[in-house]
């Protein structure tokens, strides 16, 4: 760097480094608290965009809302957050005419990695951060003009948007799972644990949340048979349990509704529940259900044949010890996810 270059503020610095850990799904902070103020902070820029620093400001918010917008998608589940991100893109979108891009064909800078563009969009935000990045990466002033592009930054900001919609409907709207019927609903009504089974332990494969959403729902309906719910009820909370990373509220909803409907006031005379005897790995779990559901074909089992009585299989107080730790999870959850508490119920 020259000496004659200025330099980018210091809190700019700041953010480049709070959202490249973002973006890269390393939050150094509140990953909530950052996108809440980087969003405001580009709604603020509509009030004087039609001056050089507004527009200077317009095009390094619309990056940066790009650049993280999967991160909030994917990885927030917050109404508020969505609204503003949607507000300010919106309001971007309203001020650009693409017919103004003047550009050659093919001209508009290239979607980089994310990390990258948070780098851009913050040095495009002032006139020392561009003279910098200009310096930095040897860009020329038609390259840096590309940034400036009404037509580049619409697309931007179309994507970004869509991409915000989209996750609002998957995360906060109605989930359908009612295809699952037809594979785990057998003629006569009864429930093929087994195949219930099957699915919910391969999380690697989605099945996870659609099957224990499915198994929610089911046990809400009421249609079950009793021989059927205790292993109904135990897809739904190895659903939930395996669901490290958090199920957003579009699948929480019915979860909690569901786990709500066992009773914690109970007690028993039993020293142990079979639940407990098994592992605390998928697989040993969905070998005791299996056992349960198909002992000819599944002789294995972890659970021991003294504590293997149905009778305490069915016990009461394993309904309420599986319900605490189900919604023990549900719990974190919405801690790890953020939004309010609205946004979670039904
Ligand atoms: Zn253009
Ligand atoms: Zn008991």
């Amino acid at each position: 760097m020259t000496e004659q270059t200025p330099t980018m503020p210091a809190d700019h610095r700041e953010l480049i480094s709070d959202l490249s850990g973002i973006v890269c799904d390393y939050p150094n902070g509140d990953p909530e608290d950052s996108l809440s103020i980087l969003a405001y902070d580009a709604r603020e820029v509509l009030d004087h965009v039609d001056t050089p620093e507004g527009r200077r400001e317009r095009a390094g918010y619309t990056v940066l809302l790009h650049a993280t917008c999967w991160y909030v998608a994917a990885r927030l589940f917050s109404k508020a957050m969505y609204t503003s991100y949607t507000k300010a893109l919106e309001g971007f979108r309203a001020t650009l005419d693409p017919a103004n891009c003047t550009c050659p064909d093919g001209s508009h800078p290239k979607d980089g990695d994310p990390e990258y563009s948070v780098g851009v969009g913050v040095s495009l935000l002032t006139e020392a951060g561009r003279a910098e990045f200009v310096e930095d990466y040897g860009i020329d002033d038609e390259e840096l003009a590309a940034y400036d592009c009404e037509g580049f930054l619409a697309d931007l900001a179309d994507e970004a948007a869509a991409r915000i919609r989209e996750a609002y409907e998957e995360n906060f709207g109605d989930i359908d799972v009612s295809h699952l019927d037809a594979r785990y609903v057998r003629d006569g009504g009864g429930i093929d644990v087994v195949a219930l089974q099957k699915a919910v332990r391969h999380s690697s494969e989605g099945n996870t949340g659609p099957v224990a959403l499915w198994s929610a729902r089911r046990w809400l309906s009421g249609q079950v048979r009793d021989e059927d719910r205790l292993g109904l009820f135990l897809s739904l909370w190895m659903g939930i349990d395996q669901s490290y990373a958090g199920l957003p509220p579009s699948y929480a909803r019915d979860m909690a509704a569901a786990v709500d409907t066992i009773g914690l006031e109970v007690s028993c005379d039993h020293q142990r529940h079979p639940w407990s005897t098994a592992e605390k790995t998928v697989e040993s779990r969905y070998r005791a259900v299996i056992h349960l559901y198909a002992p000819e074909d599944h002789p294995d089992t972890p659970v021991p044949a003294d504590l293997a009585s149905r009778e305490r299989w069915e016990c009461p107080v394993q309904y309420a010890e599986l319900a605490r730790s189900a919604k023990k999870n549900l719990e974190g959850w919405r801690v790890m996810r953020g939004g309010g508490e609205e946004d979670w119920e039904v």
